[in-house]
């Protein structure tokens, strides 16, 4: 059954507004928007109708969509790898913008959608898609590319970042969320195998992954990052069921058991865990960023659309300051924090010694904090705007109103990453001597 409501008017975004346009945006040499133009071109022609019929499968219930979504979800993974928007790491030669802004420009744009001139209406963009081409092309390519020796490249690397293959990252757990050290699943090592035992949780991509960086706990207790090939979803003792969510709703978030999982030794990626998983963090938050700023652009699109046309009170919503003044405030907001991540993604292109920065992992945690928490607001101005609609599937879909609230948790917990930036800007270690006159001064 379609749930949809008739009387209920789709929004219609129908105007151009320069501000809300990356093509347009001055801060974007020639070369990125030339890159930008051919993905946006593709977007129209490839992706659009395919994030259509998630959108629509996302009206029906008492009908089972998942196989469905599965299969339109592989392919265009496969569509975006085939024209090398899925991973950014091979081939970098091959194009005059470096590989990190492009991982960026793509996560906007998936996100964003885009108003298209030539076809006046507006092309979809798509959080959850991006968040599993993030968990493939970005959060399995990457450790894999940086701790694997040449066999296990071929093994299992070209199969997701050169041929399309859906990979997925599997760190949390049950009782390691945040505290990522306390990860619990077993990697028992013996003479020629690995037994994987042990469950994760909150896996993007886990049920549909022929491929997963698996991290867990070596004999001896130090961390490490196996490669488990799930021969399609059936490999022996492996279980994977999707967890329901709100929002990210096509990014197949799910809970993963390992139940004595027989591994070949040969698929030990080389290393500690933790450095295989944090080394390319740096990038990993400037990914983040941009999906949350292109899907802060496609929120301000919605909320501008709906003001301009929804009447009450004799009016359009927009002629109302409390609806109108949140707009354009984000509209400025976005736009600095644009400029700040190409900043920071050219820079990261240029020098790649910067990804060992602290100082340079430390800015992007904050433009990670802050592009979220941006995409968060957008997300709840644009559900006040709608009113009661904003209740309902039909404008919540299309709008993917949910999504943002996945992101303030994901990638690192904003919470945890303030509370410890605040700690580290307040450390201070008093000179010997005001010490001293500071104890003295206690009265025992
Ligand atoms: C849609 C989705 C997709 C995901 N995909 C993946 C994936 O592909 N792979 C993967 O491994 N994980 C994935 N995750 C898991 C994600 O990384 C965790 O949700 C995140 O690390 C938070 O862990 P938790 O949910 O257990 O929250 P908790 O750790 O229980 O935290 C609860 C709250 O307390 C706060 N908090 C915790 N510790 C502190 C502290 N020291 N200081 C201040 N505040 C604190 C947190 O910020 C949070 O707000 C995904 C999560 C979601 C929602």
């Amino acid at each position: 059954m379609d749930t949809r409501i008739r009387e209920f008017e789709k929004i219609k975004i129908q105007k151009y507004i320069p501000e809300l346009d990356l093509l347009n945006n001055p801060v974007l040499n020639s070369q990125e928007k030339e890159f930008l133009a051919e993905l946006y071109g593709f977007m129209e022609k490839e992706l659009d109708s395919e994030f259509r019929k998630l959108e629509d499968l996302n009206y029906l219930v008492e009908e089972p969509t998942q196989d469905k979504k599965r299969d339109i979800v592989i392919g265009i993974m496969k569509k975006l790898s085939d024209k090398g928007y899925y991973s950014t790491i091979l081939n970098t030669e091959d194009y005059d913008v470096g590989r990190i802004t492009r991982n960026a420009l793509i996560a906007y744009a998936i996100c964003g959608g885009r108003w298209s001139e030539y076809s006046e209406r507006y092309i979809a963009g798509n959080y959850s898609v991006e968040m599993g081409r993030l968990a493939g092309g970005t959060l399995y390519c990457n450790p894999v590319n940086y701790a694997s020796n040449d066999a296990q490249k071929e093994k299992f690397l070209i199969p997701v970042a050169g041929e399309g293959k859906i990979g997925a990252s599997a760190m949390t757990e049950f009782n390691a969320g945040s505290d990522i050290f306390r990860m619990e699943l077993a990697l028992q090592e013996t003479d020629d195998i690995i037994i994987a035992k042990g469950k994760k949780l909150f896996i993007t991509n886990g049920m549909i992954a022929e491929y997963i960086i698996l991290y867990g706990r070596l004999n001896n207790g130090q961390l490490a990052a196996v490669v488990v090939d799930t021969e399609n979803q059936q490999l022996k003792d492996f279980r994977s069921a999707r967890v329901r969510t709100y929002g990210m709703t096509d990014a197949f978030v799910s809970r993963l058991i390992f139940d004595r999982v027989e591994l070949p030794k040969e698929n030990l990626l080389q290393g500690h865990g933790l450095d295989i998983a944090f080394h390319q963090l740096t990038e990993e938050r400037l990914v983040i960023s941009a999906e949350a700023l292109g899907d802060t652009m496609k929120k301000l699109l919605y909320s501008h659309a709906y003001a301009l046309q929804r009447r009450q009170f004799e009016q359009r919503l927009h002629q109302y300051q409390v609806i109108r003044f949140p707009i354009s405030r984000k509209i400025r907001e976005l736009n600095l924090l644009i400029s700040a991540m190409i900043q920071y993604v050219r820079q990261l292109d240029m020098h790649p010694e910067l990804a060992g920065s602290k100082l340079m992992a430390a800015n992007t945690m904050g433009l990670k904090i802050s592009a979220t928490e941006l995409g968060f607001e957008s997300a709840i101005h644009c559900f006040r705007t709608m009113g009661g609609r904003g209740f309902t599937r039909q404008y919540a879909n299309e709008i993917g109103l949910f999504d943002p609230y996945c992101m303030i948790h994901g990638g690192g917990s904003n919470y945890v990453l303030e509370d410890s930036e605040s700690r580290r800007f307040f450390k201070y270690k008093p000179p010997r001597r005001e010490f001293e006159d500071t104890v003295a001064k206690i009265d025992y």
